[in-house]
């Protein structure tokens, strides 16, 4: 087997696995014109171009996926194993945005599945939201090396998708998770501290900002504040929910 058809089978193996992945709610994936045109042109030999820009006119999250599932805009493009889109309720009220992929969200191509993740689901499921019924997505869709935080223009060229995102999403609320998810998404220096406790506004939608799932699994004694965020969480979507039906009565 030569490389371009090696590469060739890469892809297709690569397609069929972000395809089953359900829980993403991706159906299908589309190729780069010059990628497919390796399984119909044998001639087609050009190497796969850095992919456009994230688009702006994405009419759902398949399209936004579709349009950026290749990405290699920033050099986390280029040692990822998986785009970690994001996963749950298309058409969810609260969003939660963490800070990048892990190692195990890279490898399994969806967020908050690792060791946090899983604590996240508990803490989720203590304040009765179930996974299914709101979006969970990161700052980056890509894993930074070794876990570590990332950069200011990596951040910065990842923006666009998760704007697109929440554009698509239209979520009631914002719970940032961590410090990193926070001041990217409220472009700000101030300190966790600071930022936790109040409700923050981007773009129309409130955004709460705790500890991250993972600081947790550091310092339990974090559990506590973050307990007494996302009950103001909740309580503040019970809110919502409840003025939205009245005016839906009206
Ligand atoms: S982290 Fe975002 S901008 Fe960077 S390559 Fe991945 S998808 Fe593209």
């Amino acid at each position: 087997m030569d490389a371009r058809h090696e590469l060739a089978e890469l892809v297709r193996l690569t397609v069929r696995a972000v395809a089953q992945q359900k829980d993403n709610g991706i159906e299908s994936v589309r190729l780069p014109d010059d990628l497919t045109a390796l399984f119909t042109d044998p001639r087609a030999v050009t190497p796969p171009a850095a992919s456009p820009a994230p688009r702006s006119d994405a009419t759902s999250l398949q399209a936004l996926y579709d349009a950026n599932c290749t990405c290699t805009k920033c050099p986390l493009g280029h040692t990822r194993r998986h785009f970690v889109f994001g996963s749950g309720n298309e058409h969810a009220e609260v969003m939660f945005i963490g800070e990048a992929p892990g190692a195990e969200e890279d490898a399994q191509g969806l967020p908050f599945v690792g060791a946090a993740g899983q604590l996240l689901t508990k803490i989720l499921e203590a304040i009765k939201f179930n996974r299914d019924e709101v979006y969970i997505a990161n700052i980056v869709k890509c894993r930074p090396p070794n876990n570590r935080e990332p950069r200011p223009e990596e951040m910065a060229a990842c923006e666009p998708i998760l704007r697109e995102q929440i554009r698509l999403i239209q979520p009631k609320l914002i719970c940032a998770l961590g410090r990193v998810a926070g001041q990217a998404l409220l472009r700000t220096t101030a300190p966790l501290g600071r930022l936790r406790g109040t409700f923050h506004d981007y773009h129309g939608i409130k955004v709460l900002v705790t500890y991250h799932p993972a600081a947790l699994l550091r310092d339990p004694s974090l559990k506590r504040p973050t307990w007494e965020d996302v009950q103001k969480l909740r309580r503040e979507y019970d809110q919502l929910m409840e003025f939205t039906t009245k005016a839906q009565r009206t």
